[in-house]
């Protein structure tokens, strides 16, 4: 006997960008264009300066963070993971010579190439560098947790620290702007089914909650009403996203980076971390068929970068080659101190969501919704948190 499945959503790809039916929201309308592209045109545009206004715009701000930052220690506070976006940036901040705090977390991941990178930034921008070094054992601890639970974005653990830690420190020395290297050349194609936030501290203590083995130490959490209302209106924070008002191009960042800082490439986008390179290009295209560097290589070509032609090509490549994945899958395995058949079931075990574990997905949508409305009464813009 044979039993039918029920039939799945026919498989289509944007005739625009390359993004296809592995978004499972994904939209197209009579020509075949996505939602991601129809976003892109009627609200993403207007935020994007890449030309003589956003020069405009962008040296209003700067003058506005030099003079708030003058009876301070810092003008600024900047993430850096030694991956391109903020080692761009990093070197751009000194050419406006901003004075800035970097902060570098540690989750245990670095590959040698980062941490190479990272010392030939700090070097060449003379920067003060704070480094918070994550708990390992607390590392391991969540990130086998997240592995258990089956759902997508195991990057959470890392991305939740990186943050945590990062605003911990601006608030502790008083900094109220923070430079980030997001950016919409290369990410305004974002898949939100993909993903759950990186800033639900429930979900991450839900998931930990249920599938870990013992408490987490130190390692710290940042909450909804911290990074979201505290921050942002009693503090008054602001994150700043200086490549979002000029050309960014990642071909000409990355020849400029090598030349100036004697910056090394990683091939591989997000080479900086052992981590996301094995999860990004193994365990979410295998576990789920989410390839992410379809929405990358689409946010390049609505800014232009490239042609859908070469972005098809592109991820026509493998993901991996079988030498360098048998390397990384080696590597992870090892340090998380899980044998080959326990990563084989958590890559097999059924798919869940994020969205099943208590979580503040409509506290947030909610809140935007609010966020909104203030700063369309106070004619302010907050930064686009979150
Ligand atoms: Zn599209």
């Amino acid at each position: 006997m044979t039993t039918t499945e029920p039939s799945a959503t026919p498989y289509q790809m944007c005739t625009r960008c390359v993004m296809d039916t592995s978004d499972p929201d994904i939209e197209f309308d009579a020509d075949g264009v996505c939602s991601h592209c129809t976003k892109f045109d009627t609200i993403t545009r207007a935020q994007w300066h890449p030309d003589a206004e956003g020069e405009r715009l962008w040296s209003g701000i700067l003058d506005q963070v030099r003079a708030d930052g003058k009876d301070r220690e810092y003008d600024c506070i900047l993430g850096l993971s030694g991956g391109l976006d903020s080692s761009l940036l990093a070197v751009r901040a000194k050419d406006w010579g901003l004075r800035v705090l970097a902060v570098h977390v540690d989750a245990g991941w670095n590959t040698e190439l980062a941490v190479h990178n990272i010392e030939r930034l700090v070097e060449f921008t003379g920067f003060d560098l704070y480094t918070h070094v994550v708990d390992w054992a607390d590392m391991r601890e969540l990130q086998l947790s997240f592995l258990r639970s089956g759902i997508a974005n195991q990057d959470v653990p890392q991305d939740h620290v990186f943050f945590a830690a990062l605003y911990r420190e601006a608030t502790r020395r008083k900094i109220r702007f923070v430079l980030s290297g997001g950016n919409i050349a290369t990410e305004s194609v974002f898949p939100a089914n993909w993903h759950g936030s990186a800033m639900d501290a429930w979900n991450l203590k839900a998931i930990h909650r249920k599938f870990g083995t013992t408490k987490l130490k130190s390692y710290p959490t940042m909450g909804f009403l911290r990074y979201y209302l505290i921050n942002p209106y009693v503090r008054r924070m602001r994150v700043l996203r200086p490549l979002n008002y000029m050309p960014y191009d990642r071909a000409a960042a990355l020849a400029e980076l090598q030349e100036r800082v004697g910056y090394t490439d990683y091939g591989l986008k997000h080479g900086e971390s052992q981590f996301t390179r094995f999860f990004q290009n193994h365990y979410l295209p295998e576990r789920f068929g989410y390839d992410k560097r379809r929405p990358h290589f689409a946010s390049m070509i609505l800014s232009d970068q490239i042609t859908r032609e070469e972005a098809l090509e592109k991820l026509d490549e493998p993901l991996y080659d079988t030498a360098a994945l048998a390397q990384d899958k080696a590597y992870f395995i090892k340090k998380l101190r899980i044998s080959a058949d326990e990563f084989e079931g958590f890559l097999n075990a059924p798919l869940r969501t994020h969205r099943e574990f208590r979580n503040q997905v409509r506290a947030y949508e909610g809140l935007k919704k609010l966020q909104r409305v203030v700063e369309r009464l106070t004619r302010r813009d907050l930064g686009a948190y979150g």
